[in-house]
């Protein structure tokens, strides 16, 4: 683990550099661009070297494996996001255990979050997902319905819609993804106009390991990086 510690120290070290260089360079403060780190290929001690080196909020995309870490004694001090599908048997859950679920992606899991919260006495924080490629394949709402649901939602007493996430294109490489980014903050910038006072809309969560940099310079407030986090570390065990 020492070994392994080393070079995941050097990795967050990188990518924070890079971090801080693409937000100057986009004439953006760094401190406005916080580093999700998506623990999905690791087990639950190596997800500790993160926290050990700094980067305290980590982020599962699987409800069964985020229940699993954040049980985990040596996961005690992290804080936690869901990035990935959620079902909505899986809501009541999940909910107490994040600060922020980013992958809303219907109206139906909307609702079920807010009935949850209010049951369980908590505002939940989330984000809308939106499919800003337009591939079938892909979570989340279209433009169009994200215009509808920001709408009502005011409806969603026991949530707080904090902003937007999107994924880019798979194969589109970083120029189709620089394009995603910028169409999801011109869709945030437009929502943020028409939203019910309440809602605020800060949050805009995009861009992983190979293309956070498109996405800080479109806007990015939150980057979610996995795999770069550990180039060079054998990542046998989830
Ligand atoms: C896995 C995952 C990431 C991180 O992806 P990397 O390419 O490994 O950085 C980010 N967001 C979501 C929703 C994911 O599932």
């Amino acid at each position: 683990m020492p070994y392994a510690r080393r070079i995941i120290a050097d990795n967050i070290a990188r990518i924070r550099e890079r971090m801080d260089a693409t937000a100057h360079a986009a004439g953006r403060s760094p401190h406005e661009v916080q580093l999700i780190a998506v623990t999905k290929y690791v087990n639950a001690a190596t997800a500790a070297v993160l926290v050990e080196c700094g980067c305290t909020t980590l982020a599962e995309s699987r409800p069964q494996q985020l229940w699993a870490k954040v049980a985990a004694p040596e996961l005690a001090g992290a804080r936690w996001h869901f990035v990935g599908k959620l079902q909505r048997n899986k809501v009541r859950r999940t909910l107490p255990l994040v600060e922020l679920v980013h992958s809303v992606d219907s109206v139906r899991l909307l609702a079920e979050v807010d009935a949850q919260a209010a049951e369980l006495g908590l505002r939940a924080r989330v984000l809308i997902e939106i499919n800003c490629s337009g591939e079938q394949a892909k979570q989340g709402f279209a433009a169009d319905e994200a215009r509808r649901l920001i709408a009502t939602a005011d409806a969603y007493r026991h949530v707080e819609i904090a902003g937007l996430m999107t994924m880019a294109a798979l194969h589109g490489g970083r120029q189709t993804a620089r394009l995603n980014f910028a169409a999801l903050r011109e869709l945030r910038d437009e929502l943020a106009v028409s939203a019910p006072p309440a809602v605020r809309l800060d949050v805009l969560s995009m861009g992983m390991s190979g293309d956070f940099e498109e996405a800080i310079a479109e806007g990015a407030t939150m980057v979610r990086i996995g795999s770069a986090l550990f180039t060079g570390v054998s990542c046998d065990s989830a």
